[in-house]
Formats: C-alpha cells, sequence, structure tokens
C-alpha cells in the first residue's frame, strides 16, 4: 500500500486496507447468503463505481443461480422546473417477481438510491434489498438506509477500490481518503 497517493494535485492518505475490505465483503456476502437461500436474485451492479465490490462480493455470496445486470444513472439537463434530472438507464431486464439485489459503491446525499428504489418498485420486483460498500449516514439528506452496508464512515470525500476521482484511480486495491480530511 501506498503512503501516499496524488492525484489531479490532492493528496491523499490510506484509510481502509485490502484486508479489512475482504473481511467486510465476505461478512456481507454471508449475510446475503443467509437471506436469499435458495433463491435466484437479481445482482444490479451500479456502474460505474460499484463494479469491483460488486465482483468480489458476488463471487463470496456462493448464490450460483443469481444473475447479474448493470444499471447507470445518468444525469442530464432536464426540461422541468427542478432542472436536474436522473434517469435510471440500462435496465433491459424484467425484474417482476424477482428477489433484487441493488449493489452501490456509497450512499452519501442518499438521493441517487432513493430514487433508484422508487424507480424499481414501480416494476414489481417480489423484492428490492439495497447494498453498499460505503455509507456516510451524516451526509444523508433523505434519511435512506441501506439494507447491508460494509462499512460506515464520516463524510470525508475516498477514493479507490471502484471509487474515482475525475474518473481515475478506480484500480487501487485499497482505500484512500483525501489529506486534509484525515483524522
Ligand atoms: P448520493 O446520491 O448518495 O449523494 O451520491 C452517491 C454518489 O456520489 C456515489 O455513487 C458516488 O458516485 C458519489 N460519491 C459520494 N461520495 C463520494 C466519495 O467520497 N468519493 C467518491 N469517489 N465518490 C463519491
Amino acid at each position: 500500500m501506498e503512503n501516499k497517493i496524488t492525484v489531479d494535485g490532492l493528496t491523499f492518505v490510506p484509510y481502509i486496507t485490502r484486508e479489512e475490505i475482504d473481511k467486510e465483503v465476505k461478512r456481507v456476502a454471508a449475510q446475503l447468503r443467509d437471506d436469499l437461500k435458495g433463491g435466484n436474485p437479481l445482482f444490479l451492479c451500479v456502474l460505474t463505481g460499484a463494479f469491483i465490490f460488486a465482483a468480489d462480493l458476488i463471487r463470496e455470496t456462493g448464490l450460483n443461480d443469481a444473475q447479474i445486470a448493470f444499471v447507470r444513472y445518468s444525469s442530464y439537463e432536464g426540461t422541468t422546473s427542478s432542472g436536474h434530472v436522473k434517469q435510471l438507464m440500462g435496465l433491459k431486464e424484467d425484474i417482476s417477481g424477482r428477489d433484487v439485489v441493488i449493489i452501490e459503491d456509497i450512499v452519501d446525499t442518499g438521493l441517487t438510491a432513493t430514487l433508484m428504489v422508487e424507480d424499481l418498485k414501480k416494476r414489481n420486483p417480489a423484492s428490492i434489498r439495497f447494498a453498499t460498500l460505503l455509507h456516510k449516514p451524516e451526509s444523508s439528506k433523505t434519511g435512506f438506509k441501506p439494507d447491508y452496508v460494509a462499512f460506515t464512515i464520516p463524510p470525508k470525500f475516498i477514493i479507490g477500490y471502484g471509487l474515482d476521482l475525475d474518473g481515475k484511480v478506480r484500480n487501487l486495491k485499497d482505500i484512500y481518503v483525501i489529506q486534509d480530511q484525515q483524522d
């Protein structure tokens, strides 16, 4: 693990090691395995940030009948008065009657998560569960509570293990925090 990483002129320091990530991913996977035993859930990996977490998580669940699909939330300037509109993209699967497990990288304000669950409910799934690598409850603007959380963290900007800065550093095996936000 590097002691320091500089990206776009910002310095980041180690925050969560790959060993800690591995341990918590296994813990969440075991919960999912217990909760979904015998089922064939549909995992919905939210691109782009969750792809590494999703890959590790679903392999640890041992749920061989599970399927995986990839969705994305794209922001665009809408014509409505609210201005900014987010839209769920890429979901072609019929989710009616399915046990859906959303896999997200991080829940910050909870706005994306809330929108996504509302959108998916309209498609009549049997159940919806929400798993996230990271949760920043102090940043919540919605009171959204994920069902499965690998790490609860304070409102600090972090990168690595799928999370980016300007599209970069998703490949880092450990999670880093911006230096001036370190304790
Ligand atoms: P929310 O709708 O919960 O505010 O936003 C969640 C999204 O914000 C995440 O999927 C992620 O793209 C971005 N985000 C929030 N906090 C962080 C962070 O600490 N680091 C990075 N790289 N992205 C973040």
